[in-house]
C-alpha cells in the first residue's frame, strides 16, 4: 500500500502534491446572465510545479482572469476541481478559504490603483497586509523595507503612489503581494499599463523573485515579449489550454544576456499541443489549413512510432 493521502476525493496523491503546487482538473466556469450563458472555462486541465514560473497568454475573453481568480480563491468553478498544495480548494470551509487567500496567494493586478492604498506611503502599503500577522512594529517595518530593497524600490519607501511612475507603483505592488510570504504569486496583466522598457524591467524582476525566493509565479499577459523570458508559456483559447511552449535548454542559460526582443527573433521555445486524459488533442486552425484538412473526419494512423493525421 502506498502512503497516498487519497482517503476521499478531496485530496490528490502525496506524490502529486509534492511536485505540483497546483492541479486544475476539468475546470468549467459558466457565467449566467439574464439572457445568456458564457462559458468562460471549458474543462481546463493544468498542472504547475512547485517553484515554477509560467506565463499564460491568450486573447481577450479567453478566460485568463477567470482562471487566475479561481486559483486565487476568489471565484468558484461551476464544475471541476482545483488542488493547491494537495488540498481541494473548493471543498474547504469558507473560513479555510479566507485563510487561504490571506496566506497562500499574493495578487498583482494590472491597475496599480487596485494594488495600493493612495493615502499610504510605499512602506506603509507593504506593511498593511502584515497587520494580520503576529509581529512587532519593528519586525513589520524591517520586513517591508527588506522587500522594497529586494525589488529595488527602497528609495521610494516614503513616497505616496501619486508621486511615483506607473512602473514604480507596480514594483511596490509586487512587494505588497509578497509581504505575507505567499506560496503562489499571481499577476494579471501586470505590465498592461506601462511602456515596453518598464515592462522589460518588471519581467526581469519576476524572474529574480522566482529564482531568489523560489516562489511559484503565474503571470497572465497578452504581451508576447513578457512571455518570452519565461521558460513555460501556456496558451489559453476558448477557456481551455490549447498549446504550451517550453523554452529550449540552451536559451535558459543565456536568459540574462538576451533581450526579450532578440528572443522574439530566435526559436527560443518549442511548441506542444495538449493531450487530455480522454486522448483528445486540439489542432490549431493554422496547422489544419497548412495540411489542407478541411473536413471533420480525419484518418489517424501510426507509422514508425509517429501518429499521422490526414484527410
Ligand atoms: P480574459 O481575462 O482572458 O480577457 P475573462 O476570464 O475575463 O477573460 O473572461 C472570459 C469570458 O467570461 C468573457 O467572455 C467574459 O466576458 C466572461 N465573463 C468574465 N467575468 C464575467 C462575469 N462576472 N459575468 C459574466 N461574464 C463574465
Ligand atoms: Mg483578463
Amino acid at each position: 500500500m502506498s502512503n497516498d493521502v487519497i482517503s476521499n476525493d478531496n485530496y490528490i496523491s502525496e506524490e502529486d502534491s509534492r511536485d505540483n503546487i497546483l492541479v486544475c482538473d476539468g475546470l468549467v466556469k459558466i457565467y449566467k446572465t439574464k439572457d445568456s450563458e458564457v462559458f468562460a472555462l471549458q474543462g481546463l486541465d493544468l498542472e504547475i510545479k512547485r517553484g515554477e514560473m509560467v506565463a499564460i497568454i491568450g486573447k481577450s475573453g479567453s478566460g485568463k482572469s477567470t482562471l487566475l481568480n479561481m486559483i486565487g480563491g476568489l471565484e468558484k468553478p461551476t464544475t471541476g476541481k482545483l488542488y493547491v498544495d494537495g488540498n481541494d480548494l473548493f471543498a474547504m470551509s469558507e473560513k479555510g478559504l479566507v485563510e487561504y487567500r490571506k496566506s497562500t496567494v499574493g495578487f498583482v493586478w494590472q491597475n496599480s490603483s487596485q494594488n495600493l492604498f493612495p493615502y499610504l506611503t510605499s512602506l506603509q502599503n507593504v506593511e498593511a497586509p502584515l497587520y494580520f500577522e503576529k509581529m512587532s512594529e519593528q519586525e513589520r517595518k524591517e520586513r517591508a523595507l527588506y522587500l522594497l530593497t529586494l525589488i529595488g524600490i527602497d528609495h521610494k519607501a516614503d513616497a505616496y503612489p501619486s508621486s511615483m511612475s506607473g512602473g514604480e507603483q507596480q514594483r511596490v505592488a509586487i512587494a505588497v503581494a509578497l509581504a505575507h510570504n505567499p506560496k503562489i504569486l499571481l499577476a494579471d496583466e501586470p505590465t498592461g499599463a506601462v511602456d515596453s522598457k518598464t515592462s522589460n524591467m518588471i519581467q526581469d524582476l519576476f524572474r529574480k523573485i522566482n529564482e531568489e525566493l523560489g516562489i511559484t509565479i503565474i503571470i497572465v499577459t497578452h504581451d508576447l515579449s513578457l512571455a518570452n523570458k519565461v521558460s513555460r508559456v501556456i496558451m489559453i483559447s476558448d477557456g481551455k489550454i490549447s498549446t504550451e511552449k517550453i523554452m529550449k535548454e540552451k536559451y535558459k542559460e543565456q536568459l540574462d544576456t538576451l533581450s526579450s526582443e532578440s528572443l522574439l527573433e530566435v526559436e527560443s521555445h518549442e511548441e506542444y499541443s495538449i493531450l487530455d486524459k480522454a486522448g483528445r488533442v486540439q489542432i490549431s486552425k493554422d496547422a489544419l489549413d497548412m495540411a489542407g484538412i478541411d473536413t471533420n473526419k480525419v484518418k489517424v494512423e501510426v507509422k514508425d512510432g509517429k501518429i499521422i493525421i490526414s484527410k
